[in-house]
């Protein structure tokens, strides 16, 4: 289906059609008619299925702009993620005047979110516990909301936000639409949904399992003391530009950031103790493609939306097979393609042979490269490259240079040698 085909205003249509997309998720084309006609939807649908959209276009189309006072209310688990949604509700509603759209959460000075909800604003978007701060401070007043979303609702409920989500629910009125996402749907979520729900329509898309095939996943038997050095020798084998890496823990992730550095490789880590302003400036350098890898643990990346990348690296084997999968969907998001490499040394045994188990036969055991072998694979890139320029380029001018500097003792094949060579040593 495409966006055209929806009953929606004009300007949201052209808001998406310049994001790019044209035709809809599968969650999309399911929850979108039903958000539009006002029904419940309590949806299993992951990151990366475009469910951002799925309910920021019903939302929008209901926002009355006149009236300043929250009309909508999206739940999410962390800050990124409420920075995430928020922005890409705002993208969608680009093209509706004076919309006005704040994320709330915690670790952000509260008076500043505090002057802009008083200026007034239509969409909060926020994590619980800044929200349910804001309610008792009585700068955010919930009378008004016609439409709440809990977002990676099962993610909420593992962070301790059962108790906020309902005092939260319980502060709307209950008219209200309610529309609640979650990967996963276990008893707890499908309580609240009976609970705070009114005739749900149950949704669910292609699960994580599924959505995998597009994922090319490749596993590297090593040992702790060769672990770095294998790493590096995958970001060259593969040539990798950008990644996001995983370690279990702080530590780990603070050595390979710092070791990457060390190695000439632009890196910055991510965990969850850094302050938000330096979270936020970490997360845009990564972003903007201004720093190659992002070397973080599970918690500080949870929620991420980080479009384009084409691999990710398992540094450290993820503790548990869902874990596994929430990394690694990190890559191939919406349709496209990528690899998920993971580095297995003694100590991630256990945890491998679960997830590989689980896996199904989709992660295929390879050797790390020798020296040898890469320096192969090098020259091979190299030599691809220079086969395809001799397809697409016009190389006259440079072949008259070439053939003039030839003579008696230079003979072509040692020039094109020479030239290798120094493009390997760049
Ligand atoms: P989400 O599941 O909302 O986190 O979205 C995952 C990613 O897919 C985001 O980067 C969206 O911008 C993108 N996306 C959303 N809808 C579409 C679509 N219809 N076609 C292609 N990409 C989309």
């Amino acid at each position: 289906m495409n966006f055209d085909d929806f009953d929606i205003s004009d300007e949201v249509k052209k808001a998406i059609d310049e994001m790019g997309f044209e035709k809809t998720t599968p969650i999309q084309e399911m929850a979108i008619p039903l958000g539009l006609k006002g029904r419940d939807i309590t949806a299993q649908a992951q990151t990366g299925s475009g469910k951002t959209i799925a309910f920021a276009v019903p939302v929008l189309e209901k926002i009355f702009i006149p009236d300043r006072s929250p009309q909508a209310i999206v739940l999410c688990p962390t800050r990124e993620l409420c920075l995430q949604v928020a922005g890409e509700i705002a993208k969608v509603g680009k093209y509706i005047k004076k919309l006005k759209v704040l994320a709330v959460y915690g670790g952000q000075p509260i008076g500043k979110q505090t002057r802009v909800l008083k200026k007034g604003v239509h969409i909060v978007v926020g994590t619980p516990g800044r929200v349910i701060d804001h309610i008792q401070r009585g700068n955010l007043d919930l009378i008004g909301v016609e439409s709440v979303i809990l977002d990676e609702a099962d993610e909420m409920l593992d962070m301790g936000f059962r108790d906020d989500i309902q005092t939260i629910l319980k502060n709307t009125p209950l008219q209200r639409q309610t529309m609640l996402f979650s990967a996963t749907m276990p008893t707890e979520i499908r309580k609240i949904a009976k609970n705070y729900q009114n005739n749900p329509k149950f949704i669910k898309v292609a699960n994580k399992k599924e959505n995998i095939p597009k994922i090319t996943q490749h596993a590297f038997r090593t040992n702790h003391k060769y672990k770095f050095k294998d790493l590096t020798k995958l970001i060259e084998a593969y040539d990798i530009k950008s990644s996001l890496i995983f370690c279990n823990t702080k530590k780990g992730v603070d050595f390979v950031f710092k070791h990457l550095k060390k190695e000439g490789y632009s890196s910055e880590a991510l965990h969850g103790d850094m302050s938000q302003k330096t979270r936020d400036r970490v997360m845009n350098k990564f972003r903007n493609g201004n720093v190659r890898f992002l070397v973080a643990t599970d918690v500080a990346a949870r929620g991420l939306d980080i479009s384009n990348l084409d691999f990710i690296v398992n540094y450290d084997v993820a503790q548990n097979y869902d874990s596994h999968i929430h990394r690694i969907g990190r890559t191939a998001r919406a349709g496209s393609s990528g690899f998920a490499l993971t580095l297995v040394s003694k100590e991630d045994s256990a945890n491998f042979n679960v997830i590989k188990r689980q896996s199904k036969g989709k992660i295929v055991e390879k050797d790390i490269p020798s020296d040898s072998e890469l320096e192969e694979i090098k020259i091979n890139r190299i030599l691809d490259e220079v086969k395809n320029s001799i397809k697409v380029d016009n190389l006259k001018n440079d072949m008259d240079f070439i053939k003039k500097s030839l003579s008696a003792d230079i003979t072509s094949e040692e020039i094109a040698a020479a030239l290798l060579k120094k493009l390997r040593e760049k």
